[in-house]
């Protein structure tokens, strides 16, 4: 797989989401970094983006609640190249009805090579990284080759 260079300028797009018992842990993080944060463009699943607007007192672009479809809602706007960076407190001590949801936006952000904090640790690393409040060359995987794949068709006989 060849790569290419996407430039990514500042202001950084964030994607945020917590589950239900990892949102006072995001809150309590955002509120800590909230001078950062104001900086950037932020986006949420449905519940998490109230509570962080509420919290920041900034404005927060909200897609539907995780288990309604907000979680696929910000990996449809990672495969868009519309996210820069996905801060997601999964719950690693409860099952998600949503589960399948969760896998999808865990996976579709490495397929893109878009950086995932998973707990506030991780988080704590990236906000605070100098490439935050920079340019930032991205390598974004070029996938022409996968896309061609069927560029010549395909033998319907052939099973
Ligand atoms: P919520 O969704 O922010 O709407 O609660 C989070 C999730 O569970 O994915």
């Amino acid at each position: 797989m060849t790569s290419h260079d996407s430039i990514i300028l500042k202001p950084k797009n964030i994607a945020m989401v917590a589950h239900d018992h990892e949102k006072k842990s995001l809150l309590e993080w955002a509120k800590q970094y909230s001078d950062i944060l104001i900086k950037h463009h932020l986006f949420a699943t449905g519940t998490t983006g109230k509570l962080l607007e509420t919290a920041l007192q900034m404005e927060v672009h909200k897609f539907k609640s995780g288990p309604l479809g907000g979680d696929l809602e910000v990996g449809a706007y990672i495969s868009e190249g519309k996210i820069d960076m996905l801060i997601f407190f999964w719950d690693p001590l409860e099952p998600q009805p949503h589960d399948p949801d969760v896998k999808a936006l865990l996976r579709i952000a490495a397929v893109w090579n878009v950086p995932v904090a998973c707990n506030r640790a991780s988080a704590d690393y990236i906000i605070n990284s100098p490439l935050v409040s920079q340019d930032y060359h991205r390598i974004v995987p070029n996938f022409d080759a996968y896309n061609a794949r069927f560029k010549d068709g395909i033998n319907c006989q052939s099973r």
